[in-house]
This record gives C-alpha cells, structure tokens and sequence, in this order.
C-alpha cells in the first residue's frame, strides 16, 4: 500500500488551473494518470474534464472518451497508466462521499480495468474557495488517507 503521493508540477497546474476557472458551485475534475512504484503513487497527468463532462453541485461525471484519449497519449509518453480520479468538493473536509465510493467500487469490480486500489485526490473547498487537499486510496473493503505531496519522489 502506497504510502504517498507524489503530483508533478505539470499535474497539479492542470488541477490549479480547472480549479480556478470553474463556476465555485460546480464540481470538476479529472482522470490521474502515473506510476505506482508500491510505496509512492506518483502522478504525472491530471485530465481536465473533457468537453462532455457533467458537473453539478455533488458529483463530477467525467468525459470517458477524453479521458481514453489522455490515457492513451501518457501511455505512448511515459508508460503512464490510469491510477485514480481528481475532483472537487464545494465544502471541507475533502473526503469521499457515498456517490464517490460507490463510483471507485464499481471501478475496482470491473475485471476489464485490473485495479486492486483506485487513487481519489479530492479538493474541498471552503466558502473562500480556500482549497484543503486530501488524497486516499480505495481499496475493495478500506479507505485510507495518504498524504498528497507535490514534486516529485527523491
Ligand atoms: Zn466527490
């Protein structure tokens, strides 16, 4: 189980970037695509939501044809894979709701996507839009928070 996550600078300006041009009310996100080196998950793409997404106060609906497109080119970039999901909240603390872990559950189950754990970076943010961040990872029968870092490992 990994014990960070490491986001490149390239990542998190996408998510900083989506951040501060969506409508405050609105949830937004994206696909995580990286490596998992077993004790860190490091993420080197943060999908923007893709023309199709749709986006509402309480969940996030990403667009799957966009994100098949960004995986594929971190694929021939990197050997990046799919390793997890990003998305706003509109309030503190930034943890999974029951949408959100119904959603990763049905993920871990599918047999075509192969994951034993999904990664869910969620920013809450507050009625400053001061933005908290929390990662965790997903398995069949836990949640646990990781610490979310931004750089990446040494
Ligand atoms: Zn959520």
């Amino acid at each position: 189980m990994s014990s960070a996550i490491h986001v490149t600078a390239a990542a998190w300006n996408t998510i900083r970037q989506e951040v501060a041009a969506g409508p405050s009310r609105l949830e937004t996100g994206g696909i995580l695509l990286g490596h998992d080196y077993g004790d860190i998950l490091q993420v080197t793409v943060a999908g923007d939501p893709g023309p199709n997404s749709q986006r509402s106060r309480d969940t996030f609906l990403r667009d799957r044809d966009h994100a098949a497109r960004l995986a594929a080119v971190a694929w021939e970039a990197d050997r990046a894979r799919w390793i997890g999901d990003w998305h706003t909240h509109p309030n503190t603390p930034p943890v999974p709701s029951p949408i959100d872990l119904a959603s990763y559950a049905r993920h871990l189950r599918d047999p075509d996507l192969d994951f034993d754990h999904f990664l869910s970076v969620i920013i809450g943010l507050d009625d400053q839009r001061q933005a908290l961040v929390a990662g965790w990872i997903v398995t069949r029968d836990a949640v646990h928070p990781v610490p979310v870092r931004l750089g990446d490992p040494q």
